[in-house]
């Protein structure tokens, strides 16, 4: 280690970042003390929020990222259900919600981001947005079987609270103005794979936007009617929406200075957050973070998996199409011989063996990765 260690560690955030910096620091052999603020009950996976939770209701305890035994083997101290509201970089505190002041030699905060609102409606008891554990149980409880649910944006988030719902006998109306949203970050031929997954399924899909929510602001259980630029309106029992996030804020944090002070900028993906989290102890204890392979992730929906890697919208250099396509079921990114990006619909197998060939820039050949009786791991091998 080149730098002497912080004597203690105060962590700001308990999701898989700041989880993931506390573990990693211990993985190192840092012996202070650590100490994660965590604002909700507890450190929670966020992933399955939209997935598991909503569609059976899985017990919080069952989410911990950090269970209770585990910390203590760790001597990792959490503070949770209370909010870190400032901090003072040059006197090294946090001051928490419950009045404590909290000091520490290094402060990591790792907040992550909150749901943007549907302007207006931010306040609204059936307007809701899915970020924490909470915010899943009231989404099941007022979107389940015989419901009607406007899920606002079908970006992520609102695909994958679409076909919970779905699942859980819920009508689901999506409104979404794109043709094919999310064609910018998975190109058109997978973006529209999925967005076509919920009429296939049955959900309602509306190529526009809403103009206003009338209704059930005020008694507990009256249907709103959410009106729609297109002209038209839906009788609704829940409003859910999914139309982006912004990083989280706490003041003073801009002004915490590395290697003793890291503010870190939320991953919109789990994999990036868990590499942020390893990235941010080695900081802490003065080691280069490790070099990133191709960034990984994956979305559930409809009994389908989905996980993508590597770039699959990102310009090449070769003048040749990017896009190599097997049918109804994986998607590459090429340019020249080299292989770019990786998206698969059930087969994370090839997507696996396709982040090796990204990462080692193995030579790729466009008509063996379009022949789906080619397997990526023995092309690999090869
Ligand atoms: C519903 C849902 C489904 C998702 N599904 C997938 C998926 O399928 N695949 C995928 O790759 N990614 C998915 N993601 C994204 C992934 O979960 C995030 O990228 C990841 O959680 C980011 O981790 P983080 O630690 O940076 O932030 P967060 O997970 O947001 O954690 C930040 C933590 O800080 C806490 N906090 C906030 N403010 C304060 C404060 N003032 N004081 C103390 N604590 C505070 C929060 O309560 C939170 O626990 C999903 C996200 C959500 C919300």
């Amino acid at each position: 280690m080149s730098i002497r260690e912080p004597a203690e560690i105060l962590i700001v955030g308990g999701g898989i970042t700041g989880v993931t910096a506390a573990v990693s620091l211990r993985d190192e052999g840092y012996r202070g003390g650590i100490t994660i603020v965590e604002a909700s009950t507890d450190c929670t996976d966020h992933p399955p929020l939209s997935k598991r939770v909503l569609v059976s209701g899985v017990a919080q305890g069952d989410l911990a990222l950090l269970p209770r035994e585990r910390a203590d083997a760790l001597n990792v101290n959490i503070i949770a259900g209370v909010e870190a509201r400032a901090i003072d970089a040059a006197a090294h505190t946090v001051s928490l919600s419950d009045g404590r002041l909290l000091s520490a030699e290094a402060i990591v905060v790792a907040v992550g981001s909150e749901p943007n609102q549907l302007e207006g409606y931010s306040a609204h008891p059936r307007v809701m947005t899915l970020r924490d554990y909470d915010d899943a149980l009231a989404i099941r409880k007022h979107g389940g079987a015989g419901s009607t649910v406007v899920v606002v944006g079908g970006g992520f988030i609102g695909a994958e609270v679409a076909a919970s719902l779905h699942e859980c006998g819920a009508h689901v109306v999506i409104v979404e103005p794109h043709e094919i949203p999310g064609a910018h970050l998975l190109g058109q031929t997978l973006a529209r794979w999925l967005h076509a997954m919920h009429t296939e399924h049955g959900v309602d899909v509306r190529r526009t936007r809403v103009s206003a929510i009338d209704g059930g602001a005020f008694a507990g259980d009256d249907r709103m009617r959410v009106a729609l630029v297109d002209g038209s309106s839906i009788e609704a029992d829940l409003v859910v929406v999914g139309v982006g996030v912004s990083a989280r804020v706490i003041a003073g944090a801009e002004r915490l200075v590395p290697p003793t002070g890291l503010l870190i900028s939320p991953s919109h993906h789990w994999d990036a957050a868990r590499l942020d989290g390893i990235d941010a102890a080695a900081l802490l204890l003065g080691n280069s973070p490790a070099v990133r392979g191709a960034p990984w992730y994956w979305s559930d929906r409809y009994g389908h998996h989905i996980e993508v890697v590597g770039d699959l919208v990102g310009n090449g250099s070769s003048g040749a199409p990017f896009d190599v396509v097997r049918p109804g079921n994986a998607v590459f990114r090429v340019d020249g011989d080299v292989l770019l990006g990786a998206a698969s619909i059930d087969d994370p197998m090839t997507v696996r063996a396709a982040r090796r060939m990204i990462d080692r820039r193995v030579q790729v050949d466009r008509e063996a990765l379009a022949d789906p009786s080619l397997s990526l791991r023995r092309m690999l091998r090869a």
